[in-house]
């Protein structure tokens, strides 16, 4: 039944997507119901659509028509222009790994360590 509903969380965010040039309204309800499914089977949002819907007014968001995407203080922030929710989402752990993983590789030479 989960997968189910995943494939149908797919499909209408897909549909979402190709429907938000023409028919914007059609989109936004797309993603109610998809929220609406998420919401009956406690499913986390597929993280590829994650900064695509706005969790205030579930309107689709599109990058550049309805959404403002900037990078600030380490992190990505999301605006909608539709009602101004702002959703952030910090990018500190990434750049604290990339940082490891280059001490790393100039602190350990191939074969030194175990
Ligand atoms: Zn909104």
């Amino acid at each position: 039944m989960i997968k189910i509903a995943y494939e149908r969380l797919e499909i209408l965010f897909k549909m979402a997507e190709e429907e938000f040039s023409l028919h914007p309204e059609r989109s936004h309800r797309y993603v109610e119901m998809a929220r609406n499914i998420a919401k009956k089977y406690n499913l986390k949002m597929p993280p590829y659509w994650r900064g695509r819907f706005c969790r205030d007014c579930n309107r689709f968001l599109k990058p550049g028509f309805n959404s403002k995407v900037r990078l600030i203080k380490s992190a990505v922030t999301i605006e909608c222009l539709e009602c101004g929710e702002i959703s952030r989402k910090p990018y500190v752990m990434e750049q604290r790994t990339r940082r490891r993983n280059k001490i790393a590789s100039h602190t350990f030479k191939e074969g030194t360590y175990e």
